[in-house]
């Protein structure tokens, strides 16, 4: 089958989204050449068990806002509006079936969260459906990630593509915690996401 398409799926819990998922996105999109870039925030996310994740809602709405002014850029609600646990198996699957065989999926996600893959749900199927982008921030060590590389290559047959992103060295951890210590967030993520972080009162 040709491959017509290449569609990125940008995968990630995005609590709150920032200047570094946008530029990962538009990294990857530029890198492998991609036709356009979904975001999909994680609906429930299986392995965020340590802190509450702020509702779906609110993590989607942030979304739309940030990524508003790039026309290659789309956001998906697959697991926003999926009950249960959300698994990427099961957003890869729905994508599939709306792009179909001519299109080639490229799963965008953080390194630290390919560290783990090989605990996800049906991760040979994960791995069929895309090829995997792995980002890394500035500083990261390389060696941890390229010693997982080479055991899912070893295991599935398949090459995780690592992808270093300059500029990439905010989190969203640290946002939340600068909202609550009342610290500026400004120039971390859009102005937009921030003004609705600051309306809605989240993160306090
Ligand atoms: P995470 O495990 O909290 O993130 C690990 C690291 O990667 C964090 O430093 C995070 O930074 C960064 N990161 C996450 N997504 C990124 C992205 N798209 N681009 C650049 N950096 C990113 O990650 P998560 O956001 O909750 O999950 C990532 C994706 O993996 C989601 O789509 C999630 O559904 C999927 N996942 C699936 C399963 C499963 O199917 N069993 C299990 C785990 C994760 P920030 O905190 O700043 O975002």
């Amino acid at each position: 089958m040709k491959i017509k398409n290449r569609v990125g799926v940008m995968g990630g819990t995005f609590d709150p989204i920032h200047y570094g998922h946008l530029v990962t996105a538009e990294a990857a999109r530029t890198t492998f050449k991609l036709d356009e870039v979904i975001f999909t925030p994680a609906g429930n996310p299986p392995h965020k068990k340590d802190y509450e994740v702020t509702p779906a809602e609110e993590r989607y709405l942030m979304t739309i806002l940030a990524i508003n002014s790039n026309p290659y850029f789309k956001v998906s609600r697959v697991e926003i509006d999926r009950h249960g646990l959300t698994y990427t198996v099961d957003t890869l699957c729905e994508f599939k079936k709306i792009y179909g065989p001519d299109t080639a999926l490229y799963f965008i996600s953080g390194a630290d969260a390919v560290l783990d893959i090989l605990t996800w749900k049906d991760v040979r199927d994960v791995l069929n459906y895309c090829t995997f982008i792995a980002a890394t921030r500035p500083g990261y060590p390389i060696e941890k990630l390229d010693q997982k590389l080479i055991q899912i290559k070893n295991l599935y047959g398949k090459v995780v593509y690592p992808l270093q992103v300059t500029g990439m060295d905010i989190s969203s951890t640290e946002i939340r915690k600068r909202v609550k210590q009342g610290i500026s967030i400004k120039y971390l993520l859009p102005e937009s996401v921030e003004l609705h972080i600051k309306k809605h009162g989240l993160y306090r």
